[in-house]
């Protein structure tokens, strides 16, 4: 069956909040999220969470609280977005996050330098966006070239600008449950979870995949007071996959590895969320290939209770938590740099 024609959950939180008590932080957190809607009876087909509408619904609060900002402070929120190369996939995603920006209200640019820019220039261009007062947010497009130490560049981003939630200060922030700039495909994750009321309080999620970016922030999230899931991380190396994915209330697959997640790998009722993005050759694409996600949506979405679609799930909610990030960061650098009393 066509995407199209799945029910779909609501596309906007049924109570609007503003961004800033929405984000996952304990004090915002419902105490008794609503029970995940059940499919419609006599249908096996799992209901369709719809991240292109939640996620706009983020860009229309960021772009509203832009506005504010701006009009408060006589300038928009900064982001500058450096990317080292000419590979046309990254320019294409940045040119993206840059165009998702500038619609919301936040000045943003793109920073272009040749692959070959000297690791120590790379470093004193971050130095000097650090020092910008204009720049709330900084992100440096990774993966970066195999000559420049990425743990070092990271490093270098003052953290209160770290868009990305990659800099030690913040994962360190984020694992102790404290208040920080979190990783965008795991904050935009939680972020569809909640505005789609599904139960995370003592749910059993487990995660197929420890990446830095995405496995390892997705865990200590939904860990935190608030969220409360008993998590499991898996990886490579995990014995028995299918026996503990089975075990998930919520399943998220961030594996890249295309439709890996299989039917029988699901338990019946499962809230599946996709990350992967992989392309898959197909010959009546006219561009050859099409995009797929980790998991086998058309038989995973029989047994399932709800799923992300690949593209419109995770992608776009990636997008629109750097774009939260960015005010969240501009809000904070103002307050420090204005204390009120
Ligand atoms: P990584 O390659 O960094 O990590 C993949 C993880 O999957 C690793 O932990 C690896 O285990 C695990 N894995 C690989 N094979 C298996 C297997 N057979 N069984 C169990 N686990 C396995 O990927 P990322 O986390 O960066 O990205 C994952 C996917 O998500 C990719 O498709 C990527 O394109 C996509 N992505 C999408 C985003 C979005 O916005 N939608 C954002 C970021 C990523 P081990 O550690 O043992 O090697």
């Amino acid at each position: 069956m066509p995407a199209g024609t799945r029910d779909r959950l609501p596309d906007v939180p049924k109570t609007p909040r503003t961004l800033r008590t929405a984000r996952v932080h304990p004090s915002s957190l419902t105490p008794s999220l609503a029970s995940f809607p059940p499919p419609p009876t006599g249908s096996p087909m799992a209901q369709l969470i719809d991240g292109k509408a939640v996620a706009a619904a983020v860009r229309a609060e960021v772009a509203e609280g832009a506005a504010a900002f701006a009009e408060a402070h006589g300038r928009r929120p900064g982001l500058r977005v450096v990317l080292l190369g000419d590979n046309a996939a990254s320019q294409s995603y940045v040119r993206a996050k840059a165009r998702a920006a500038d619609a919301a209200g936040i000045d943003a640019e793109t920073l272009l330098r040749p692959a070959d820019l000297a690791e120590a220039d790379l470093l004193a261009l971050i130095a000097e966006l650090n020092a910008d007062p204009a720049v709330d947010g900084i992100l440096v497009q990774l993966p970066l070239p195999d000559y420049v130490d990425e743990a070092a560049v990271i490093r270098a981003i003052d953290p209160a600008k770290d868009v990305d939630g990659f800099h030690p200060e913040n994962v360190g922030k984020l694992v102790l449950g404290e208040e920080t700039l979190e990783p965008c495909t795991p904050a935009g994750i939680v972020e569809m979870l909640r505005r789609t009321d599904v139960e995370t309080s003592g749910a059993h999620a487990v995660i197929v995949g420890r990446s830095n970016i995405v496995g390892k922030p997705m865990a200590s999230l939904l860990l935190r007071r608030g969220l409360d899931c008993t998590v499991t991380v898996c990886h490579s190396r995990t014995r028995d996959l299918a026996q503990i994915t089975r075990q998930a209330d919520i399943l998220v697959a961030a594996i890249g590895r295309a439709e890996f997640v299989t039917a029988d790998m699901v338990k019946a009722g499962a809230t599946v969320i996709d990350v992967g993005i992989n392309r898959v050759e197909d010959a009546t694409r006219e561009r050859g290939y099409r995009l797929t996600g980790d998991v086998d949506f058309e038989a995973v979405s029989e047994v399932a209770g709800a799923i992300t679609p690949v593209p419109g799930g995770v992608g776009p909610m990636t997008i629109a938590m750097l774009l939260a990030n960015t005010l969240e960061a501009a809000r904070r650098r103002q307050a420090r740099s204005q204390p009120s009393g």
